[in-house]
């Protein structure tokens, strides 16, 4: 395994001061996997001021956990203080932190082998749990005693699904027999926790593997409408990209817009999330672009990205064929830098009132007018053609009062 300098140099300056340190969890894990980790983590014997004492830059993350992110020239190193967890008693938090004295009471704390490990850049990797092998047999097992490591904290049933996800590893017998007996304490974890560990199991390469985490029966535990599996989507999730409205979207879209957006609501996702899925879900049924007219209305419609967007989820859905599917997209293509928003008309609001319109919510209409011409033929999208339309529309528009100032105007 190899660090960057700048890893290297946290644990070096934290060693010649007469500390210990190592780089810890999961990039030890991805880096035997031979995956280029994510970020990088340090454990160490110094406390969190002495960490800060030694660097120039740094700020609290977590100092009630004892982490501080050391600042180095090419991002942020979060410097944990070798712990030990309190007692649990809300099934998800220690009651307090302490420091430990050794690496190896660090390590036990950690959820499981495969993200239990450290290394030094002498002294190699260490592994005291058998998380190399685990790695090697593909297989996510706790640390120590399933059932006891579930009970202290039930976030970590969804992150042994989200590491099986993302790896394609199974949950070992132990730890999937503690997960089917402990599911139902998944309610003492907040929402939006176990949202992130689902967001995560969803765009991992193997977001199919929810189905073991409703096999395990923390379904109704995650939501309600989780117990609803003939309503759940999560066959056709590996076949579409990476891209979390679109896949959610698609494991929901059978419970209809107005019940997802509940499901998402009581999940606490953020409002951009939701409000997207809920777009996608409302327009699946809408007909597959089959002309550069029908793309541009499309895009006019819900927007650049999620007319894409769209189109993978009816796909991913079975609503539309491959061939549909493959013209849309080629449409939605050549038509991507056609003007499909008010705001890429060639003329303003302010042009439209200086040619003789009046303020006012008609202008609104007019210039919504303007935008359906220019869908129609974007050759149309240039000042002086939009003006000249203008004038006729508003002219043909039975408003006399309109013609009378259009008249003076003139
Ligand atoms: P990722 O690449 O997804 O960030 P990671 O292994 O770094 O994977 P984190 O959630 O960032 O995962 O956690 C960092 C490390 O802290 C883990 O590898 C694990 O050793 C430990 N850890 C995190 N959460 C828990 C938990 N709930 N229980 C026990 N150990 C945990
Ligand atoms: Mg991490």
């Amino acid at each position: 395994m190899e660090l960057n300098q700048e890893a290297l140099s946290i644990i070096e300056t934290l060693e010649s001061a007469g500390f210990e340190a190592y780089a810890v969890g999961g990039c030890v894990r991805d880096s035997l996997l031979g995956l280029v980790p994510k970020d990088i983590d340090i454990t160490t014997s110094a406390r969190p001021e002495q960490v800060k004492a030694l660097f120039p830059r740094t700020f609290d993350t977590g100092i009630e956990h004892g982490t501080v992110t050391v600042l180095m020239r090419n991002g942020g190193y979060e410097v944990t203080t070798f712990r030990t967890d309190g007692k649990y008693t809300d099934h998800r938090r220690p009651d307090h932190v302490e420091y430990a004295l050794s690496l190896e009471d660090d390590l036990s704390r950690r959820d499981f082998t495969i993200n239990a490990m450290a290394y030094h850049p002498e002294k190699g990797i260490i592994d005291l749990f058998g998380g190399r092998e685990d790695l090697r047999r593909g297989v996510i097992r706790c640390v120590g005693r399933a059932e006891e490591r579930f009970t202290e904290d039930a976030l970590r049933m969804l992150r042994a699904i989200r590491f099986s996800a993302r790896l394609g590893f199974v949950i070992d017998e132990e730890a999937s027999q503690a997960i089917s007996h402990l599911a139902p304490t998944l309610t003492y974890v907040s929402r939006e926790r176990v949202w992130e560990e689902l967001k995560k199991t969803l765009i991992s390469p193997h977001p199919d593997y929810l189905e073991r985490m409703i096999g395990l029966g923390l379904g109704p535990y995650v939501d309600p409408a989780f117990a609803k599996t003939e309503l759940l989507e999560l066959k056709g999730l590996p076949e579409l990209a990476e891209d979390l409205n679109v896949r959610t979207a698609l494991m929901l879209y059978r419970f209809g817009e107005a019940e997802a957006g509940r499901i998402l609501r009581r999940l606490k996702t953020d409002n951009e999330t939701r409000h997207q899925v809920c777009l996608l879900i409302a327009h699946i049924q809408e007909k597959p672009a089959s002309s550069g007219k029908e793309a541009r209305q499309l895009m006019r419609q819900v927007g650049r990205e999620e007319a894409r967007r769209l189109g993978d989820l009816q796909y991913g859905a079975h609503l539309i064929t491959k061939e549909e599917y493959t013209l849309q997209s080629e449409f939605l293509c050549s038509e991507m830098s056609a003007p499909v928003t008010l705001k890429e008309l060639a003329v303003t609001g302010r042009d439209l009132i200086e040619a003789g319109g009046e303020q006012g919510p008609s202008l609104g209409v007019h210039l919504s007018w303007l935008l359906d011409q220019v869908i129609d033929d974007p050759a149309k999208n240039n000042r002086e053609t939009l003006i000249a339309l203008f004038r006729q529309h508003w002219y043909n528009c039975n408003d006399s009062l309109a013609k009378a100032a259009l008249e003076d105007n003139q």
